[in-house]
């Protein structure tokens, strides 16, 4: 059909609107692939310690590799496959395949603390979200004390009250939740403190500009002071170098992730990674 219309065809793929929704169609065909082929990739950044940069724990992040293209990063294919509805079926085979991961290496001594998987919103409100969570771990043999699972504060505010509901059926269970991103969203302090959570990511956005403006670095220890006052941990996002670190310490923020200390990296380069110590990375 589409070669009858000879010139209009090359018009067709100059027009960067259409140039848009082709690179969409084919991001989408390719993740339906990977996901049919189970060859969705999960990359683990490492979570350390302020205090010596050791090794405390790990993130999960999704990946979609396309042979021949390269990497396709989770801000082009998330948004897509929350409207397709094609995240329930990813987030279940970034679950599966980080639990099968994490089982192994704590069979094998080679990994303390918890793994942690980020939940997007379509999941997260899914009737029987911690069944499903549940039956995946116990499919993998890992017990629900070694997951914990990240979630923005954007998707627990738009329906808090059902939100909390969900959040204590989890912590029930055992599973350790973290609220992500925190600062880019608008959570009412009030809710804060009944959200049943362990953990505060503070977004990078904050870490970024930590030792220039007085503004975000008082903002920076607020977050801080007031997490501990809940009895929360502290985890900055987004370290890239040693003056962002030290000031994070200093305002008495435990716990970081960023480049500084590690990229995400495969499970291999993962293993790899953490049987050095800490004072030679
Ligand atoms: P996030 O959960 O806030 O993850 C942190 C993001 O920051 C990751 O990007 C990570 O690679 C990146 N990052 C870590 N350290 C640094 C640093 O020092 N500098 C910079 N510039 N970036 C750093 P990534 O992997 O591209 O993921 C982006 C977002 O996509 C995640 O943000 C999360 O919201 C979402 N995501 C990733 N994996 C999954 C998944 O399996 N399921 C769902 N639902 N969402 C996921
Ligand atoms: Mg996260
Ligand atoms: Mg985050
Ligand atoms: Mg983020």
């Amino acid at each position: 059909h589409a070669k009858n219309r000879g010139g209009h065809n090359y018009q067709f793929f100059n027009d960067s609107m259409n140039k848009n929704a082709v690179r969409r169609l084919q991001v989408e065909n390719q993740l339906r692939l990977a996901l049919r082929n189970k060859h969705i990739q999960v990359m683990y950044q490492p979570k350390v310690s302020l205090r010596n940069y050791e090794f405390v724990g790990l993130e999960a992040l999704v990946r979609l590799n396309i042979p021949g293209t390269g990497v396709i990063n989770p801000s082009e294919f998330i948004p897509l496959a929350e409207e397709t509805g094609l995240i329930i079926e990813m987030g279940e085979q970034v679950l599966r395949q980080t639990c099968r991961d994490m089982r192994q290496w704590v069979e094998q001594g080679t990994v303390q603390g918890r793994v942690a998987v980020n939940l997007s919103a379509k999941q997260f409100v899914q009737p029987d979200l911690t069944k499903r969570i549940m039956a995946i771990l116990n499919e993998e043999k890992l017990a629900p004390e070694y997951l914990e699972l990240e979630i923005t504060e954007g998707v627990v505010m738009e329906d808090p009250e059902r939100a909390i509901e969900i959040m204590t059926e989890l912590n029930q269970c055992g599973i350790h939740l973290a609220l992500d991103d925190f600062g880019t969203g608008y959570s009412s302090l009030a809710y804060l403190k009944r959200f049943p959570i362990q953990t505060l990511k503070i977004d990078k956005a904050f870490v970024d500009d930590i030792n220039g403006a007085d503004r975000d670095r008082n903002m920076v220890a607020s977050i801080v002071a007031m997490a501990h006052n809940m009895g929360l941990d502290v985890v900055a996002e987004g370290v890239v170098n040693t003056a962002q670190a030290s000031t994070l310490s200093r305002l008495s923020c435990e716990f970081a992730q960023g480049y500084l200390f590690a990229e995400p990296l495969s499970s291999e380069a993962f293993v790899q990674h953490i049987s050095v110590p800490a004072s030679i990375h």
